[in-house]
């Protein structure tokens, strides 16, 4: 493909910007800055594919100049949004889009809308007193930590690319500054919600949830009492999706309500962390201080979240009364502790290779956790290496375990409920292992590759860390050090930084 012809597959792109023309008033237009010198370091070709881009007109300078905004589609149109949000509990009544822009949506290959969004693009109209910029370190981060967790099945935005920009931003101190291209399903937050609910503009909030509708649940257009039932499916979602973040040892470290979204979706991948030892106390953020964000928290606290969106629609739902609205609201938020029990039961019943329910289910996946909690075993690895107790080989297993005589006794109860199971052996461990990661992104493997690459421009690293995370259940030879925890000197003092 010459110049030509890219420029002209590009400025083809068909952008169609639902949230540009039916949200006129929830953002603002806006440019990204021009970076001096853009380089193309990463481009998801998988997503570009899935997303029907031209992918050959992508590729080096070119896809440099378009994922850096110097070259943008003729359709795209780049606005800022607006959002607040509650930030460890005290509510910001104005956040927005401060280093970020929506350039549009597309309808990618299976009819599904995306977002496609800069991060790291400059100073917009809520950028307060920020730059605007994304240094590559957290760009390359959200980059793997989004692959990662879509890899683990768990719904997630998705980096497209990622562009260092040639300039330094100035943190504690100067470094290589970059750009993130992110896909969503929408960027729609509880924040949104609280921003035009919190100013009394119940105009645009009523077309902001309407839109949501449209976009997200479109079943419930004819619903009854509509944005009640919006509240209930995103309570629905948020409690499978939490459900999964627990099962897969993640800590968001960040659960703010301008960070929860509607779809859904895993959103914002600043201090995040996967857990090593089992400790339902783990904080990794280095500004969560009193660890309101801890791994335990995530289910009360996504619950919390979704009050506030609840107290953000009363002034929508149909009732007779305040009163009433407020009673409607409360209990679908009280739904969502069985919603996420149920999910997290389910999602506990296939990684324990058991395909029918009984009663004790709860409790022998509770006692299980309470022993890797005492003995303090590794999270994943524990998991992983229960399946080969099928296979006859504990000894991976009880390589975890400092007493055994706790864990033998689990076992033989485990035991006792698999024999009420259908599946032969060998297949069950084959389900299990398809359950339980071995390849998560531990904290010094993703340290380790982000350091290369931002103090040493070498990329290898992390070239090598996502292909094994893209792939997180599937064992392969001369991988043993990408499933090994840090020394435990090591993951003790490990922090987390927002600074994306
Ligand atoms: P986050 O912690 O990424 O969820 O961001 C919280 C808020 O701070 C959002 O409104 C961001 O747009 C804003 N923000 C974070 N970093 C910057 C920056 N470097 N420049 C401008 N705004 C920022
Ligand atoms: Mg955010």
């Amino acid at each position: 493909m010459n110049k030509h012809q890219q420029h002209a597959a590009i400025a083809a792109i068909p952008f169609d910007n639902s949230y540009a023309r039916e949200l006129a008033a929830h953002c603002v237009p806006c440019q990204p800055a021009l970076p001096p010198a853009p380089r193309l370091i990463k481009l998801n070709s998988a997503l570009a594919e899935e997303l029907g881009l031209p992918l050959a007109a992508l590729q080096g300078d070119y896809g440099a100049q378009v994922f850096s905004g110097q070259q943008l589609p003729s359709a795209a149109e780049p606005v800022a949004q607006a959002y607040a949000g509650h930030q460890f509990g005290g509510y910001s009544p104005q956040l927005g889009d401060g280093r970020a822009l929506l350039l549009g949506e597309i309808i990618d290959i299976h009819g599904q809308r995306r977002d496609i969004a800069f991060k790291g693009s400059g100073r917009t109209p809520f950028s307060r007193r920020g730059d605007g910029k994304a240094a590559l370190a957290p760009v390359l981060r959200e980059y793997l930590l989004g692959e990662a967790m879509h890899a683990l099945a768990i719904p997630t935005t998705r980096a497209l690319a990622a562009v260092t920009t040639g300039e330094t931003v100035q943190r504690e101190r100067p470094l290589p500054g970059a750009v993130l291209t992110r896909v969503a399903a929408s960027h729609l937050r509880v924040g949104t919600f609280e921003y035009f609910a919190n100013r009394d503009d119940e105009d645009a909030l009523r077309q902001l949830a309407a839109y949501a509708i449209r976009r997200h649940d479109p079943a419930l257009q004819d619903a009854a009492n509509p944005y009640l039932a919006l509240l209930d499916n995103v309570c629905q979602r948020q409690a499978r999706l939490i459900a999964q973040w627990m099962h897969g040892g993640f800590i968001h470290g960040v659960m703010n309500t301008d960070n929860m979204t509607i779809s859904g979706e895993t959103i914002d991948y600043g201090p995040c962390a996967f857990m090593d030892a089992y400790d339902p106390a783990t904080v990794f953020s280095s500004i969560d201080e009193r660890g309101r964000y801890a791994y335990g928290n995530q289910p009360a606290i996504a619950q919390w979240n979704l009050a506030r969106l609840a107290e953000a629609l009363l002034p929508l739902l149909e009732a007779e009364s305040q009163q009433q609205a407020v009673a409607q609201a409360t209990e679908v938020i009280h739904r969502f502790v069985d919603y996420y029990r149920s999910h997290w039961l389910a999602q506990a019943r296939r990684k324990l290779g058991l395909q029918t329910a009984q009663d004790d289910d709860q409790q022998l996946a509770d006692d299980w956790l309470a022993l890797l909690h005492a003995q303090q075993a590794d999270f994943t690895l524990a998991w992983r290496y229960l399946a080969e107790v099928l296979d006859g080989d504990a000894g991976r297993l009880q390589a975890l375990f400092a007493d055994s005589a706790p864990l033998q006794s689990w076992l033989s109860r485990w035991q006792q409920r698999l024999a009420a199971e259908p599946l032969p052996a060998a297949e069950r461990a084959a389900a299990m292992r398809a359950a339980n990661p071995l390849y998560i992104a531990r904290n010094h493997l993703v340290e380790e590759a982000l350091t290369a690459a931002s103090e040493h421009g070498d990329l290898s690293l992390f070239e090598r860390l996502l292909a094994v995370l893209q792939a997180p259940f599937t064992e392969r030879e001369g991988l043993e050090r990408y499933t090994l925890p840090a020394a435990p000197e090591v993951a003790a003092g490990y922090r987390t930084f927002c600074g994306t």
